[in-house]
């Protein structure tokens, strides 16, 4: 790589100040990928094939080999976990790592639910930090915040709303020098919070290691084989063929073309239960992420004025513009969210982001992440999110000079209603397909493993069925500039 598609960026990879990814044999080595050096080789056969060593990938591996040991209904080591590269080449690699509830989507509680449970479950491997997050919105969606702090209450995630005044005084509390203009409603959720993104992976991997998962990295899947009534009988990889019973695929940004290869349409007519249906809709729409690091200057902390580390923050304010120093309107809103960095950052930093842009239904995973020189924040990204910043606090009014210049960014792949499906697509072949915001939602591959294990489909898991689309239960209900509330 030339200098000068470095674009002045000064560091790839968190903790060092490297310019440019290390190569191996003449190729640049995806940053994002934890290294893992004794993985196995690729068996023959196995009960049990999980494609991806992402988040759901692994969480399902180590599940699914926990199961197996403790009911003694098979061994670890009837678990193959397959991955091209290793833990974390996917946007579990390089997620701002946020832990939330916020979703119009009221199925969705019981997943972060089921979710929670799991980074709860061993906080320290998993890198959990559970500070909380708070959500800030205009008046125009004080009743969908109603609606979201009953729904998640009644599905055993608790959550404090805070409308008008009430805002304003829960705010101040936090942080004495909030900017409450247009803050008219706030939810708290208690169990929410953010995941160093590289110690989950290493987590994940430990954990099925102590399993007995056979982890084969560095194998690429190619294909699948069936059997004449449609179930998977192989999986094709660069490293040769491995028969199986079950698939499971958590493959991110790469899950169109596993879908394809399992035989799921690439347009469909999409059923709303309003009764309207859009037809002939492109089954996967890629989105790139807008995403970034700032370091806190010297004196400015993100914590609370009781002396706490600050909860993760977000804040829609969908008639309030943005300004850049120039006058000119950088967006005609305020989507912004923040967490306390200093694990990715390298020193005390804050990470957050905005709504992230529409590709469309082509868009080249390869190479992924920050390698991939098409798919980094734009431009105007850095001043729009330190001016959010300085918008909402005062001790964050000149923030922009301290903005880290390095990449920050990566693409995945949105269902039509930008909400998960996670369902069978073959009898023997689960797909779990996050829609791109499924970092936080670690427990979906223990309720799937569990349902490998012990046979019944979970009811968390029912809502997120494919055939929505067809049967008029199509989700898309949301008031908010972002495809993933
Ligand atoms: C910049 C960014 C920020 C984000 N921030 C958040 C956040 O704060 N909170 C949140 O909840 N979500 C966030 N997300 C979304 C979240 O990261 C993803 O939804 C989630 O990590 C996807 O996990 P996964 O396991 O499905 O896929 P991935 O992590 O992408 O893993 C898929 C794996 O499959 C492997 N693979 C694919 N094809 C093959 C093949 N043919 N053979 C072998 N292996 C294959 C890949 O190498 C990869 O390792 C963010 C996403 C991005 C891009």
């Amino acid at each position: 790589m030339s200098d000068d598609r470095t674009g002045g960026h000064n560091q790839w990879y968190p903790f060092m100040d490297r310019p440019l990814p290390s190569e191996v044999d003449g190729r640049q080595v995806n940053p994002a990928v934890i290294p893992v050096r004794d993985a196995d080789e690729l068996p023959a056969s196995a009960r049990f094939v999980v494609v991806g060593a992402g988040i759901h990938g692994m969480s399902t591996a180590y599940h699914l080999a926990m199961y197996l040991e403790k009911s003694g209904k098979g061994r670890g080591s009837d678990v193959v976990l397959i991955d091209k590269q290793g833990p974390g080449a996917g946007a579990t690699g390089l997620a701002c790592g946020c832990v939330r509830n916020l979703y119009m989507t009221g199925p969705l509680h019981s997943i972060l639910r089921a979710s929670v449970e799991v980074w709860e479950s061993d906080p320290v491997n998993f890198g959990f930090q559970q500070v909380g997050y708070v959500s800030v919105g205009e008046d125009n969606q004080v009743e969908d915040y109603v609606r979201m702090h009953e729904s998640q209450n009644s599905r055993g995630y608790p959550s404090d709303i805070y409308i008008g005044q009430d805002a304003h005084n829960f705010l101040k509390g936090l942080w004495p020098d909030f900017k409450t203009n247009a803050c008219d409603v706030v939810l708290h959720e208690h169990r929410s919070g953010y995941a160093g993104t590289h110690m989950v992976m290493w987590g994940l991997d430990q954990k099925c290691r102590q399993y007995g998962v056979q982890r084969c990295f560095g194998v690429e899947v190619k294909g699948y084989d069936f059997d004449g009534s449609g179930s998977v009988v192989a999986v094709e990889t660069s490293a040769g063929r491995i028969e199986c019973e079950q698939v499971v695929v958590g493959a991110g940004a790469w899950t169109p073309q596993h879908w394809e290869w399992l035989g799921g349409p690439n347009r469909l007519d999409v059923v709303y239960p309003d009764g309207h249906v859009a037809a002939d809709e492109h089954m996967w729409n890629y989105w790139r992420l807008l995403e970034g690091e700032v370091y806190l200057p010297e004196g400015v902390d993100y914590r609370t004025a009781d002396g706490k580390d600050g909860p993760v923050l977000h804040v829609e304010l969908m008639n309030t513009p943005v300004y850049a120093a120039d006058g000119s309107m950088i967006q005609d809103h305020v989507y912004t969210y923040t967490r306390y960095a200093a694990e990715r950052v390298g020193a005390p930093g804050l990470q957050g982001g905005t709504v992230p842009i529409k590709i469309g239904p082509e868009a080249s995973a390869e190479p992924y992440g920050h390698l991939n020189h098409d798919y980094q924040a734009d431009e105007w990204f850095a001043e729009y999110y330190c001016t959010t910043l300085g918008m909402l606090f005062e001790r964050f009014e000149n923030l922009l000079p301290h903005f880290k210049q390095r990449r920050n960014g990566g693409i995945g792949a949105f269902t039509p209603d930008n909400v998960p499906v996670f369902d069978h697509l073959r009898d023997n072949a689960f797909v779990i397909a996050d829609s791109n915001h499924g970092f936080k939602m670690i427990g979906v591959g223990k309720l799937v493993a569990h349902m490998l294990v012990h046979g019944e489909k979970p009811w968390e898991l029912e809502p997120f069925s494919f055939s929505r689309y067809a049967d008029g239960t199509t989700f898309g209900d949301r008031n908010s500039n972002s495809p993933w509330v």
